[in-house]
C-alpha cells in the first residue's frame, strides 16, 4: 500500500518537501511518524509550513499516537489541519483546543479542525464570579457566551431549599463551573423579558458554532474543565434549542463524549409535540415557565406554538435530575400555588425562582425587576 501511495503522490512531492509524508519516509522519521504506530496506508500531506493529516490507522489504537503525533507537529512549528476526524480523534482534537470549520468545495462539504480561534470578540464583560463574551460568528451574527462559577455547596438547591451564597466567599472555577452557550443568533420567540429581541434577524447555529462558544471559553481559562467539581453547560443564552434539536444534540453527543462527567441543562418554553425521549442521564431539561396563569404567559412568551401549563406538567424525562420550572415572576399574580400544586408533581419537577435580568426590551415591556431579588452573579 505504501508503494502505491508513493507512486500517486510522487508527483506532488516537491524540492521544498512538500507533498505526501508516509511512515518511515525521512520526514516521517523526524516526526515520529513510523511503522511500528501506523500503517502503511496512512499519510501526512506538507504545504508549506501547514501538515494535513490526512489519513492515519494506528497499528496499536489507544496507545496515544494520535496525540503524540500531534505534538511532535507543535514541536516542529507546522499549522495542523485534521479533515473529517473519527470520534476519537475529535475527542483528542477538542481537548487540546482545536476547533472546527467546515469547508465547502466542489467535492461537497468537509469538516476540518485546525488551531485558529473562528469566533470573533466584540465585547465582554467580567464579573467577579464570570465573565459574558459578546462573539460573531464568521457572517456577523452576534451571539453570547457565559463563563461562570460558583461555591459547590449552591449546587444543593433542593436540599437547601434555595442556592444563596452564605458569605462573600465566590469559590472558583474548580469547584461550580457552568458555561452557557447559543443555540441561535437572535431567537424568533421574542419573550418579553429577553434581549434577544433586540436583534432584528436571528438564524440557528451549527453543531460547531455551539461547540466553538464552548471551546473559546477554554482557551480563556488556563483551569482544566473536567477537573471543576461539578462541570456543566447550559443551553440557556441565546435561542429556543427545541427550534435547533439536531444541531444542540450533535453538540451534546460531542461534549459528552470528551468529558464523560459533564451535566447539559437544556431550557426550553416546550415547544408543540416535542420529543424528550433523548432528555435522560447527564442531560436535564429546565422549562421556562415565568406565570402559572396561561394568558400571563402567553403575553410574557409569545409563540403560538407552545405547551399549555397543563402539557407542561405531564412531561416526564430519564434524566438524573428533577425538571426544573424556572420561574421570573414579573409580579406577585404570575405565582399561584393551586396551579403550581395541581400541574407539577415535586417528584418530577423543581421550581427556581430568578429575578429578572434587566435589559432594554424588559424595559420597553415596563417589566422591572421582577419580584426576586437575590442574584448570584455579582
Ligand atoms: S426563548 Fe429564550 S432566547 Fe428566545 S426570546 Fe425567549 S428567553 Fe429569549
Amino acid at each position: 500500500m505504501r508503494k502505491i501511495n508513493e507512486f500517486l503522490y510522487a508527483e506532488d512531492i516537491d524540492e521544498k518537501g512538500n507533498g505526501a509524508i508516509f511512515p518511515d519516509t525521512e520526514q516521517g522519521k523526524e516526526l515520529g511518524f513510523t511503522s511500528d504506530k501506523y500503517s502503511s496506508a496512512s499519510y501526512l500531506y506538507r504545504k508549506d509550513n501547514t501538515m494535513t493529516i490526512s489519513f492515519i490507522e494506528t497499528v496499536t489504537p489507544g496507545k496515544g499516537h494520535f496525540s503524540q503525533l500531534l505534538n511532535n507537529l507543535k514541536k516542529s512549528g507546522y499549522n495542523i489541519q485534521v479533515p473529517t476526524p473519527s470520534n476519537l480523534m475529535r475527542e483528542i482534537l477538542i481537548k487540546k483546543h482545536f476547533k472546527p470549520i467546515v469547508d465547502e468545495s466542489d467535492f461537497g462539504s468537509c469538516e476540518i479542525w485546525m488551531k485558529k480561534k473562528m469566533l470573533k470578540e466584540t465585547k465582554r464583560k467580567e464579573f467577579a464570579n464570570g465573565v459574558v463574551y459578546a462573539l460573531q460568528t464568521e457572517d456577523n451574527y452576534p451571539i453570547e457566551v457565559t463563563d461562570t462559577f460558583l461555591p459547590y455547596y449552591t449546587k444543593d438547591a433542593i436540599g437547601r431549599k434555595q442556592n444563596c451564597l452564605m458569605n462573600n466567599d465566590l469559590g472558583s472555577r474548580k469547584e461550580r463551573w457552568m458555561i452557557g452557550v447559543s443555540c441561535m443568533s437572535g431567537c424568533p420567540v421574542g419573550c418579553k423579558f429577553c434581549a434577544a429581541g433586540k436583534l432584528k434577524k436571528w438564524r440557528n447555529l451549527a453543531h460547531h458554532e455551539i461547540l466553538k462558544q464552548f471551546i473559546y471559553v477554554l482557551d480563556e481559562q488556563k483551569e482544566n474543565f473536567e477537573s471543576a467539581q461539578e462541570h456543566k453547560i447550559n443551553f440557556t443564552r441565546l435561542g429556543e434549542p427545541f427550534l435547533n434539536l439536531e444541531n444542540v444534540k450533535v453538540a451534546i453527543e460531542a461534549l459528552s463524549n470528551c468529558f464523560p462527567k459533564v451535566h447539559h441543562y437544556v431550557s426550553t418554553i416546550g415547544i408543540k409535540d416535542s420529543d424528550f425521549s433523548w432528555i435522560k442521564d447527564n442531560i436535564t431539561l429546565q422549562i421556562s415557565l415565568h406565570s402559572l396563569k396561561e394568558d400571563r404567559r402567553n403575553w410574557l412568551i409569545p409563540y403560538k406554538n407552545k405547551m399549555t401549563i397543563k402539557e407542561l406538567g405531564q412531561i416526564r424525562t430519564k434524566s438524573n435530575l428533577k425538571t426544573t420550572l424556572n420561574l421570573t415572576l414579573v409580579n406577585q399574580e404570575d405565582f399561584d400555588i393551586n396551579v403550581l400544586r395541581e400541574n407539577f408533581d415535586p417528584e418530577y419537577f423543581f421550581v427556581k425562582l430568578s429575578p429578572i435580568n434587566k435589559n432594554e426590551i424588559s424595559e420597553n415591556n415596563n417589566l422591572g425587576e421582577g419580584i426576586i431579588k437575590g442574584i448570584n452573579i455579582i
